[in-house]
């Protein structure tokens, strides 16, 4: 296609607004996916995505569209909405021209509509904001129109309305695609440059990484370099992204595409890099991507330990499809050799567990996660701390800094009391409480990170019935009396169960772990002594009494082969625990903290 006949958007929004349902619409109404392919929305093609009825992962499809006698190549990328894959919508951003800004007429303006709205800015995004969901009773037209001129100073004309459920209002968006959004700049005879915004790993093809031409055109059989990495291939396959991946000879200036060139190792592709041709070299590489700055920190091991090394292959080819993701080597004495994972959230590291059980069949342990603090030792060090076992002893810590966030909290009047108790509760301060109308209002806080990424998300839905949306940003450091606690099995620390605490959480949660331990140790021929403790200050403790009897006991000497059985099965059940001093714990120890909160 020629460049002005390229149009390249997104549809962003607040998570469950309606923008996978709207892609479903413009690629039906585009006859882009058959009526034999079609069903809800389609996009979401990832087992986890469908489960859970949310978008994980941005999907880029092209669509055509004839208008005023001309063919349209459009380029949708369909983006998540929850906070933990912000990462995601930024990167499709880099990739378009303009936004579809969907808002749910029952809904109104919510946190991530804000928020998505300002990464679109950022990115110099012609905006078009659409209602969504216009068929449904409850629907504020009126109202809505008000919170979006007031939010983005457009005028009431350049509002659409639709309901991606009827598909009215379909082709008015289209056009206003078409109309509104400027065609790509970039000039198809220049030197190729082109931003790899997304890649993944096929059983079959090996790496396919997705990209965005700004300049030059990407031809099948090319010799092309990866600018940041240095490395050089051939380029096997190129092509544009419908339902399927579709071959074509060559992808030009503006347009969206894939390439599969034989890449063995997943490492060697980085989104953010800049594909061009080894002939004929662009002269510097497009601006990538922003570093993503992992928010929450555990350990990710192996359930067999001599499982590591796929386990590590797995994770690179995870990280082609997870930009997000981060992981180094960690060695814990409880559970061996492993990584020490970064996730953007709670829901991130969710899914990246699910992802590896599912799509790479490992069974992993998760540690407990903890935010990345600073500590400060008597000499005057500064340590980042993303690991318990990071954190200086008590005798040479001088002080300790945790991470700050700015909440921002959108919910009706009634709400507000549940609300202020319970982030006064996470250690919160009110910063400002702001009416956006009479019967909506804004609140801002200021609170500790770790307070709202463990349990926050699913409190303040139950203590605003689902009416209140919520959003945040870090705003740095603050001293903290944050601590390490331990848990002892019979005097033998366990690595793996530490956590990082703040003092007034630590008594409690001690008490707590101390307790579903005991629940989940088997009893053994001793006594065993469980304690959780500040340094050498033990802050609770749970006794699990020694099982009186040998197991083989009841089968008295005579049936030697029900005896070996037996044995036979406890060495089985013994594979599956991890030997600590004298002690041996299940597995599930290990996810037991997780439950806890
Ligand atoms: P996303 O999180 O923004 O991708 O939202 P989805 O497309 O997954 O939609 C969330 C829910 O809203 C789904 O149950 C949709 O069926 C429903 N939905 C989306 N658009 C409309 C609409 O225009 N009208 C009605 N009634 N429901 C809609
Ligand atoms: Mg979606």
């Amino acid at each position: 296609p020629r460049i002005e006949h390229i149009r390249n958007f997104c549809i962003i929004a607040h998570i469950d607004h309606g923008k996978s349902t709207l892609a479903d619409r413009l690629l039906e109404f585009t006859h882009t996916i058959s009526e034999r392919e079609m069903q809800e929305q389609v996009l979401d093609d990832m087992e986890l995505e469908r489960e859970k009825g949310i978008t994980i992962k941005s999907h880029a499809i092209q669509m055509e569209y004839e208008f005023g006698g001309k063919t349209y190549t459009l380029n949708l990328i369909d983006t998540p909405g929850h906070v933990d894959f912000s990462y995601e919508v930024s990167r499709a951003l880099a990739a378009c021209e303009g936004a579809l800004l969907l808002v749910d007429a029952t809904q109104g303006i919510q946190a991530q509509t804000i928020s998505n709205l300002y990464l679109a800015l950022d990115h110099d995004l012609e905006i078009i904001p659409v209602i969504n969901k216009i068929d449904m009773e409850g629907a504020m037209i009126d109202e809505v129109k008000e919170q979006i001129i007031d939010l983005i100073g457009c005028y009431e004309e350049d509002i659409l309305l639709a309901s991606a459920r009827t598909g009215a209002g379909v082709e008015q968006i289209l056009k206003a695609i078409v109309q509104r959004i400027p065609p790509p700049e970039g000039d198809p005879d220049a030197p190729l440059q082109a931003l790899i915004f997304d890649s993944m790993y096929n059983s079959f093809r090996g790496v396919v990484a997705y990209y965005r031409v700004f300049n030059g055109t990407l031809r099948k059989g090319d010799k092309v370099k990866f600018v940041n990495t240095g490395r050089e291939y051939d380029a096997d396959e190129v092509g544009i992204l419908r339902l399927r991946l579709e071959p074509r000879d060559q992808i030009t200036a503006g347009n969206v595409g894939y390439i599969i060139t034989g890449i063995k190792s997943a490492s060697e592709v980085r989104v953010g890099d800049t594909i061009t041709l080894v002939n004929n070299p662009c002269q510097e590489a497009i601006k990538g991507f922003e570093e993503v700055k992992p928010m929450v920190f555990a350990g990710i091991f192996p359930v067999n330990t001599e499982d590591y090394e796929e386990l590590r292959e797995c994770m690179e080819k995870l990280k082609l499809n997870d930009a997000a993701l981060t992981f180094e080597p960690e060695t814990s004495q409880a559970l061996g050799f492993g990584f020490r994972c970064g996730f953007l959230g709670m829901l991130h590291m969710e899914i990246v567990q699910e992802r590896l059980e599912r799509e790479f069949h490992q069974s992993v342990i998760t540690t407990v996660p903890n935010v990345s603090f600073i500590a400060y030792t008597t000499k005057g060090e500064k340590i980042i701390v993303n690991n318990p076992s990071e954190m200086p002893d008590p005798g040479r810590l001088s002080r300790v800094e945790e991470p700050f966030i700015r909440a921002q909290i959108i919910t009706k009047p009634e709400y507000i009391g549940n609300i202020m108790t319970l982030c006064l509760g996470k250690r919160g301060t009110l910063i400002n409480q702001h009416y956006l109308t009479p019967t909506r209002v804004e609140l801002i806080f200021e609170m500790p990170l770790t307070e709202i990424v463990f349990d926050f998300y699913d409190k303040l839905k139950s203590q605003t019935r689902g009416y209140a949306s919520f959003d945040y940003h870090p705003i740095g450091y603050r001293e903290s009396d944050i601590v390490k606690m331990d848990i002892l099995l019979n005097g033998d620390k366990v690595d793996a169960l530490s956590a990082l605490i703040h003092r007034s959480r630590a008594q409690e949660f001690g008490r707590k772990l101390c307790e579903k331990l005991k629940e989940l140790l088997p009893r053994q021929q001793f006594q065993i002594a469980i304690q959780a403790a500040i340094g050498s200050k033990i802050i609770a403790r749970e006794n699990i009494s020694a099982l009186r009897k040998d197991v083989t006991a009841k089968c008295y000497g005579g049936d030697v082969s029900r005896k070996r059985k037996l044995l036979e099965k406890q060495k089985e059940g013994k594979k599956r625990m991890r030997q600590i001093g004298s002690v041996e714990v299940p597995q599930e120890a290990f996810l037991a903290v997780l439950k806890i909160n």
